[in-house]
């Protein structure tokens, strides 16, 4: 067991990771999940790595231990790398797509979800409760139908089409709130504190699952760069421990530059690194056409701000037209169809272009799929 217990962000106090725990009890800041890396330096190669099935449990020396009855998987994880046929060449960079898009539920959410929902029935959860804005909640419906738990959901007023039809199909309860995804968020955790359901969401543990996508891109290549969408920001910061633990146990000699992309509506990250600030700046009324990472009080902002900042990486916010060809050209040129904010990333490489010099081995991740909208 390398978990050590659960770290504040903020104030550093470390906490059991015995409990169930979202946030800091002495200052509300996000918490990460500390692990014991000395104890995993030196008995772990990349041929050991190579043994193992190319899945997110490939590197469960740096997920919190899951007790096998309880671990819900179909397929998540060891997605492709695709090279870039095209826009690569176009952009003189050695351009890869991460497609994270053909994960079962079509977004990066499923890895996320497959380590939280086990740890959420390892603590005896019955029923799930969560707030979404499209792609957590189908993931997390999807995993809760084929665990045999009850998932109730709160979205956004504004969230339709096939993303509802996705979650109500696998037998959720979807509840319409009148607001954005911070109104959803908050009816999830009344639901957390009145109804003692178990809260999924951007907390802890999903993050432990996402960051294996950073472990995945260091088995295939040495980036220089790694482009992301942002909504609340878990993912990236996920992403970038997963490189820091790779370097931190001897598996790798260096990591790549994150690059956050978010969109001008909803842009709390990027203007917080303009200012030099170490909070995202609250975004009041959030309005993209990329919804999925529509989240103007980002709930790993900081986090998400720490990893920009150590990996001397940068943010950029990119306009809803921007977006729209983006995803354009990802469908037309190379063949990848993309949901808005799953082209969020490529419309960042392409509006920073004079950023990413020649030849640079450049990462950027489709992150959810096209059919979903
Ligand atoms: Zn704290």
């Amino acid at each position: 067991m390398h978990v050590k217990g659960l770290k504040c962000v903020d104030c550093g106090e470390v906490y059991s990771a015995k409990e169930v725990r979202y946030f800091c009890d002495s200052c509300s800041s996000s918490l990460d999940v500390l692990y014991d890396y000395d104890e995993i330096r030196g008995k772990l190669s990349w041929d050991i790595l190579d043994g193992r099935v190319f899945s997110h449990m490939r590197y469960k020396e740096f997920l919190p231990l899951i007790d096998p009855e309880f671990v819900v998987r179909m397929g998540e994880g060891g997605t492709p790398l695709l090279e870039s046929t095209v826009l690569g060449e176009k952009l003189g960079i050695d351009l890869y797509f991460k497609m994270e898009s053909l994960n079962p539920t079509g977004s990066f959410k499923d890895r996320g979800t497959s380590v939280e929902l086990g740890k959420a029935l390892e603590h005896g959860a019955e029923e799930i409760v969560t707030a979404t804005t499209g792609n957590m909640g189908t993931s997390i419906a999807a995993y809760c139908a084929r665990a045999g738990v009850k998932a109730r959901i709160y979205v956004p007023e504004d969230v339709g089409g096939p993303k509802l039809k996705h979650m109500r199909e696998h037998g959720a309860e979807v509840v319409k709130v009148d607001g954005d995804y911070n109104d959803a968020e908050e009816r999830a955790w009344e639901d957390k504190e009145e109804n003692e359901m178990y809260l999924m969401g951007d907390y802890p543990y999903r993050g432990e699952g996402e960051k294996t996508v950073g472990h995945e891109i260091a088995d295939h290549l040495d980036a220089d760069k790694v482009v992301m969408p942002v909504g609340n920001g878990t993912l990236l910061h996920g992403v970038w421990k997963g490189f820091k633990e790779l370097k931190k146990t001897g598996l790798t000699e260096k990591s790549p530059q994150m690059v956050g992309v978010q969109a001008e509506g909803c842009d709390s990250v990027v203007k917080a690194l303009k200012k030099n600030q170490k909070k995202p700046e609250l975004v009041e009324d959030p309005d993209t056409v990329a919804d999925a990472i529509s989240c103007g009080d980002p709930l790993d902002g900081d986090q998400a701000i720490t990893a920009l900042k150590e990996s001397e990486g940068s943010g950029v916010a990119v306009s809803d037209e921007d977006i729209l060809e983006a995803k354009k050209m990802l469908a037309e040129e190379e063949g990848i169809y993309a949901e808005e904010a799953g082209a969020t990333a490529l419309a960042g490489i392409l509006k920073n272009r004079e950023k990413f010099k020649q030849g640079e081995k450049v990462v950027c991740l489709v992150t959810g799929h096209g059919l979903k909208t």
